[in-house]
């Protein structure tokens, strides 16, 4: 598994490349913000480490450029910071995971295992939920192994909402993703695109369901 650490305390890093190291991850380290946006611009990880406090600004910017992006690769977020609402922010930018220093080895380890568990991350090519699988490459989604057309739109918000199944996925977040960060945007072209995808997942006999988290975002399950 390949793992891109950002976290610019030498010493720290070190021990945590070694030890991740030992646990079966290839680890790639880069020190600042600027180096994390470029080098994730260019390559492809299996899942990202990214400390909050970087010397060129916060590790939460360098998630939220990912979202933006449209990249959906596993984050956990490494902090000093431990209070709810530096949480909160933390997951509402689309973190997948949160991990308030100082913590154990052992820990981390078994958190990022967890998320590379996750749906979509076993060969990060289908996402299955219910009778609905979304084949993220060919951009395809099937109910029951028969192909259904979705707009590339619907797709992108089912994807975030079914990599993230089971949990709440911030409306901000879908906003990013669908639009970029400087895009002017409708302020209800989320909630129409999440309209319209669940008429089309009901239209095509899909058994999961969209539901509206309300403040917060969306989140799809299974069941009607
Ligand atoms: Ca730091």
């Amino acid at each position: 598994m390949r793992l891109l650490l950002v976290e610019d305390n030498e010493r720290f890093a070190a021990l945590l490349q070694q030890g991740l190291g030992t646990a079966g991850f290839a680890v790639d380290l880069v020190t600042a913000a600027k180096e994390a946006d470029g080098a994730l611009e260019a390559g492809r990880w299996d899942i990202v480490v990214v400390d909050r406090g970087l010397p060129d600004g916060d590790g939460l910017d360098v998630l939220t450029q990912m979202r933006g992006r449209g990249d959906a690769t596993p984050v956990l977020i490494l902090t000093a910071r431990g209070s709810l609402k530096d949480r909160v922010n933390g997951l509402q930018s689309g973190a997948d995971d949160y991990l308030v220093k100082p913590f154990a080895l052992e820990e981390l380890v078994a958190r990022l295992q967890a998320l590379l568990r996750r749906p979509g991350n076993l060969l990060g090519l289908a996402l299955r939920l219910g009778n609905l699988t979304l084949d993220t490459v060919g951009r395809q989604v099937f109910v029951d192994e028969r192909p259904i057309a979705f707009s590339a739109r619907e797709i992108a918000v089912l994807e975030h909402l079914m990599r993230r199944s089971g949990r709440v996925v911030a409306k901000s977040l879908l906003e990013s993703s669908l639009y970029g960060p400087a895009q002017e945007v409708g302020s209800n072209a989320v909630e129409v695109h999440v309209h319209r995808l669940r008429r089309h997942l009901i239209e095509a006999g899909a058994s999961v369901q969209v539901h509206t988290v309300r403040g917060v975002g969306y989140m799809i399950g299974e069941g009607r």
